[in-house]
């Protein structure tokens, strides 16, 4: 927490800040072309971004897999959906507030959230919440099994926060899926104040500006 203000605070006279007034400069003076131009330039990925990505598609097909191997999803114990987890097969919206992992997370977050849905929706992009609000129990569980999977506390901590750290404890960060719908709101996440905030992580959001305004720099992933 304390790591990103004082990163936003001191890239205050970057070149990305420096291109944010150039884009409103143009925005206000030039044609719509140089405009779409900028847009374009906005939306190319870092290097690491588009290898997330790629990692994340496979992972999301053979998440489909899956889900097609197992066509009845077993009902779920109120246990772990209480503390957040979604079940697997399950994709609530952000508008599903009886599921727990949604309806726990902080009012402003949902609400922008609800916004962007709806607006991409128009534009044939469904939303969906792959993880919301989680207990801290939950996030410690994640942690548990990246330190598993990754071989270290440290290397998972590059994925999962801690429970003190993590922002979906507090309901303040919300993962979203599809890959189209993170694509769209990388792109138009700010005019809802919703930005990404690691670069690793194409999916979490966090209500980080005010709507219209300039998201902060993307810090390198979780343990940054
Ligand atoms: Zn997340």
């Amino acid at each position: 927490m304390d790591t990103r203000r004082t990163r936003t605070g001191t890239e205050a006279g970057t070149p990305a800040a420096t291109s944010a007034r150039a884009g409103r400069r143009l925005a206000a003076g030039t044609s719509a072309v140089a405009l779409l131009a900028l847009v374009g330039a906005c939306a190319a990925d870092p290097p690491q971004t588009r290898a997330a990505r790629a990692a994340l598609s496979v992972t999301a097909g053979a998440a489909t897999g899956t889900a097609t191997a197992t066509p009845t999803p077993t009902p779920t114990a109120t246990g772990p959906e209480a503390d957040g987890e979604i079940p697997d097969g399950r994709a609530p919206s952000p508008f599903d507030t009886a599921t727990p992992a949604v309806g726990n997370l902080d009012g402003p977050l949902r609400e922008a959230l609800q916004r962007a849905a709806t607006d991409a929706r128009a534009q044939r992009i469904e939303m969906t919440v792959t993880s919301g609000w989680r207990s801290k129990a939950y996030q410690q569980r994640l942690l548990d099994r990246a330190v598993t999977r990754y071989g270290s506390l440290e290397q998972a901590r590059q994925f999962v926060n801690t429970p003190d750290k993590s922002a979906h404890v507090t309901g303040k960060a919300v993962d979203v899926g599809p890959t189209d719908a993170d694509y769209w709101l990388i792109q138009h996440g700010a005019r809802y104040g919703l930005c990404q905030v690691y670069a690793n992580e194409i999916w979490h959001f966090e209500l980080l500006t005010r709507p219209g305004g300039t998201c902060p720099a993307l810090l390198q992933d979780a343990a940054g």
